[in-house]
């Protein structure tokens, strides 16, 4: 602890005092009574000093009930966005779960003690719901700053301790993250798999970047309770997040919360751009207005449109400023008066590590933007500047944890939930599926004679070709190593069949070349349709795939129907 300039006058004066009584201890008055004084106020003042210190350090007292050292330790002020952290959480659970199915991911934070995690979720669990932190093994994670694999086998009753006393089949594991806010552990994040096998490379990636992702989400949760926004407005902005889809396209993320911020600050025009690489040109993103100068796509050079101009100043603008150092941007629109009658508010946002954004927006009513829109409107921004940092970063993990990494096709996880979603969707709407299963014919002797990177390289051009010939909606992943599949959604075998010989087709004539070696290949595809074939999910792809291989054993190059009898 430190001292005070004024403690330690204090401090001094009396430990002169109480020598000066120890040489002269019959010090007669007044000076014996004024030395005594001094000893009394001194050793009082030391003892107040003392407890006002203790009361400014009890977050970090050694807790003596376990030994633990909580200086490490916070607990989240969870002010009034419970319900959007159980959101958060659902989001990183749910990508979780993608990676595998039986990955059980659970969160635990300290709710008003160190010495206890509480878990989050109110689901079964076979974890328990509460964890003493004077366990050996949950002590190291938390004060760990990164991810942790521990194997039930090497470990003992800590084990025990956190799951319980059953009998262990010793394949059981578990990841672990601490989940940080402001430099502090304020709880862990666990995924618990039951055999360790199921663990990868990919996973162990994805997990530590989610655990990250919960933490700056926790950050960002508690700066927005410092935006000096009303209570009426942030509730509000808590609303919208809590029902924001991350997985919403950026533009769509422009629209909605334009719609929010015109709501408490009404504008005639707001314009969103990005600025290009080279920080020349910006495009236009979003507007919401009806200026036909701005137009979504439409480019500008920065220097040269007032859009540009918080870019080129590298910060906010308003009236103010536009009127005495920018004359030229004044947004005009035909007649003389009207210049006046503008009021405008930009605001440059940074998004991520590298992403500028510009924020124009424009009244052209008399009423000017006062001080405390402008202030509304800085809040509001940056809140959206959170909101779209959590967005991509979200999306990227998403991307990650759904997408095969070496086509960008999805993976074939996703696949399944996809297909079994797709069933849902034509049950109910009564619709038809195809299926196709592709298989890339003799794609062994690729690898064998021109080399694996060559292998890759083919399987990553035929990717491109399907995702080429279908539309959108449709479903195209990575079945395997060089097998591809394709849910043709709301279509029957007549429609789809076009559609399959047409990519068979494209992929026989392409001429594969890399490195100046040239290569013919051809692909094999099986089609099977729900629900005339089957109305199982399995036997639907199992019959794709025995008419691919009918077709493969007849020479490949074709599309074949499956038919029960083949
Ligand atoms: P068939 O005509 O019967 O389909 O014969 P094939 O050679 O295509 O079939 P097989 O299944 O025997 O071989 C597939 C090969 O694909 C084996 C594996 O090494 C290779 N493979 C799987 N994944 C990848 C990959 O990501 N990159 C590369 N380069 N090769 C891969
Ligand atoms: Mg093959
Ligand atoms: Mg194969």
């Amino acid at each position: 602890m430190k001292l005070s300039i004024k403690t330690g006058i204090i401090y001094s004066l009396s430990c002169l005092a109480v020598l000066l009584l120890v040489l002269y201890p019959s010090l007669d008055a007044p000076y014996g009574h004024i030395l005594r004084i001094l000893v009394i106020f001194g050793v009082a003042w030391l003892i107040y000093f003392y407890f006002t210190s203790l009361g400014q350090f009890n977050n970090t007292k050694v807790d003596s009930s376990n030994g633990n050292d909580t200086s490490q330790y916070a607990i989240f002020p969870k002010p009034h966005v419970d319900e959007l952290f159980q959101e958060i959480q659902s989001m990183v659970f749910s990508i979780v779960q993608s990676l595998n199915d039986s990955y059980q991911p659970e969160v635990f934070l300290f709710e008003d003690q160190f010495d206890t995690l509480v878990r989050q979720k109110d689901s079964k669990s076979s974890l328990s719901d509460t964890i003493l932190t004077n366990n050996l093994l949950i002590n190291t994670i938390l004060t760990s700053t990164g991810p942790q694999t521990i194997y039930q086998k090497d470990c003992g009753a800590e084990w025990d301790e956190i799951f319980g006393d059953k009998t262990w089949r010793g394949s059981e594991c578990f990841l672990a993250n601490p989940i940080r806010f402001n430099d502090k552990s304020i709880g862990l994040f666990i995924i618990y798999i039951d055999h360790f096998n199921a663990l990868d490379n990919k996973s162990l990636i994805i997990t530590s970047q989610l655990s990250s992702l919960l933490t700056k989400n926790l950050e960002n949760l508690d700066s927005l309770d410092h935006q000096a926004l009303g209570n009426y407005k942030k509730e509000s902005i808590l609303t919208f997040i809590s029902n924001l889809n991350f997985q919403d396209a950026e533009t769509d993320i422009y629209r909605q919360f334009s719609s929010l911020v015109n709501k408490f600050v009404p504008s005639d025009q707001i314009i969103i751009s990005s600025a290009t690489s080279f920080f020349t040109q910006g495009v236009i993103m979003w507007s919401k207005g009806d200026d036909p100068n701005y137009i979504e796509g439409k480019k500008f050079n920065l220097n040269e449109s007032l859009l540009g101009l918080p870019m080129m100043v590298n910060g906010g603008i308003n009236d103010d400023i536009l009127l005495k150092k920018f004359p030229t941007f004044i947004p005009a629109s035909g007649d003389g008066d009207s210049m006046i009658n503008h009021s405008v508010v930009g605001l440059l946002l940074k998004i991520g590590e590298e992403k500028l954004i510009s924020v124009i927006l424009e009244r052209k009513s008399k009423r000017k933007f006062s001080l405390k829109e402008r202030d509304s409107i800085k809040s509001f921004f940056q809140i959206l500047s959170t909101i779209m940092n959590w967005q991509q970063e979200y999306q990227q993990i998403y991307l990650n944890a759904t997408q095969d990494g070496l086509t960008g096709l999805l993976n074939h996880k996703t696949f399944m939930d996809r297909f079994d979603e797709e069933i849902q969707r034509a049950k109910r709407f009564n619709h038809d599926l195809v299926m196709l299963m592709f298989d890339l014919d003799k794609f062994k002797r690729i690898n064998d004679t021109l080399g694996h990177p060559y292998g890759d390289y083919v399987i990553q051009t035929v990717s491109q070709i399907l995702k080429d010939n279908v539309r959108l909606i449709d479903a195209v992943a990575r079945y395997g190593g060089e097998e591809f599949v394709i849910i043709l959604v709301n279509t029957n075998i007549d429609m789809a069949m076009p559609v399959a010989t047409r990519i068979v087709q494209n992929i026989a004539e392409y001429p594969f070349s890399m490195d100046e070696k040239d290569v013919k290949m051809t692909i094999s595809c099986g089609m099977s349709e729900y629900p005339t074939h089957s109305e199982n999910i399995r036997e639907v792809i199992d019959y794709a795939d025995q008419a691919m291989y009918s077709g493969k054993k007849l020479g490949g190059n074709s599309v074949t129907v499956f038919e029960s009898n083949n």
